[in-house]
């Protein structure tokens, strides 16, 4: 059996005690020793640099960072000096996403979707990038259908795409029936699912309202019968999660990536549980 990878992503803090989180969670994770931590990347560049700082303190405490890249409002030119500094740093994997252009912004850039940017990638630095890719369970909000977005996910694994991250879900069936579709139709890369582990039903509502994640009636029903009791919205969301991951890797899975909002605990308590 191959081995299953496991990772993190962190989102780059903006303030002192979120850059002593993050540091702190970074930390507890680390035990777990995972294939990779990773970064996200606000589109149009408006984290760059927090991306980039918080990459540089995790490859200088030991560990394989992987910077998230969206290309939605950015040029060649910044792609390309972005590349540099992460080869340069000795950066080996990259998130390469389009990303969503923020509201405000007129320009899309030069890139229109993330297949241009994987091709741009692999043009600039040959293999030197392991290259990871979206992919959506429960189709992309944009997609006209769920075979077109499948169409399209292929077309960035012939741009050059090494393996991909799905969107999070909480349905499994929906999970393995998109990777078999996926494989008929002749894509052969590892699909790891995304988790996102439940700290906060209004908070996990919003998300899944923008990015087209489902949670299911059952339970959203439970989660808002809970009401403000943080404690039971928890609890329920770990029995939720443990055994939707305990489905995904029995079922073949690649690995797990845990969507962490910066926060240790919910992903340890899974992991504790899975018996990883
Ligand atoms: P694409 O693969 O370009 O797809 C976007 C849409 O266009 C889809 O509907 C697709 O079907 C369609 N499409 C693709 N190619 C074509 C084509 N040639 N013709 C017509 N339609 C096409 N966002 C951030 O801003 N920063 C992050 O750090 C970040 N990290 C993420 C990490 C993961 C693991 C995931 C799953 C998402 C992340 N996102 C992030 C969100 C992501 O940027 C959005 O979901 C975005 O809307 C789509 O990005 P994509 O790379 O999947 O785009």
């Amino acid at each position: 059996m191959t081995k299953q990878l496991f990772s993190f992503e962190f989102f780059p803090p903006q303030t002192p005690e979120g850059i002593e989180k993050l540091a702190n969670t970074r930390k507890q994770l680390a035990v777990l020793k995972p294939e990779f931590f990773s970064v996200t990347f606000g589109a149009g560049g408006s984290t760059q640099d927090r991306t980039l700082e918080t990459i540089r303190q995790i490859k200088a405490e030991g560990h394989n960072a992987a910077p998230h890249v969206s290309c939605v409002g950015s040029s060649r030119a910044n792609i390309r000096a972005m590349l540099t500094t992460y080869k340069d740093m000795g950066i080996k994997r990259i998130v390469a996403l389009r990303g969503d252009l923020p509201s405000g912004m007129a320009s899309i850039g030069e890139f229109q979707y993330a297949n241009e940017l994987v091709s741009f990638i692999r043009a600039q630095a040959g293999e030197h990038f392991h290259i990871e890719v979206a992919a959506y369970p429960e189709v992309h909000p944009q997609a006209k259908s769920a075979h077109d977005d499948i169409v399209n996910f292929k077309r960035k694994v012939s741009a050059g795409a090494d393996s991909a991250i799905t969107q999070y879900f909480y349905n499994a069936d929906g999970y393995f029936r998109f990777v078999d579709a996926c494989r008929k139709l002749g894509i052969t890369t590892p699909i790891v699912p995304g988790i996102m582990p439940i700290v906060r039903f209004a908070q996990l509502a919003r998300f899944s309202d923008a990015c087209g994640a489902e949670i299911p009636r059952w339970m959203r029903k439970t989660l808002e019968s809970y009401g403000d009791d943080t404690e039971s919205v928890q609890a329920f969301g770990l029995d939720v999660v443990t055994q939707l991951c305990e489905r995904l890797l029995a079922g073949g899975a690649p690995g797990l990536h845990f969507y962490t909002l910066n926060h240790a605990a919910p992903a340890l308590e899974i992991w504790k549980r899975l018996g990883l």
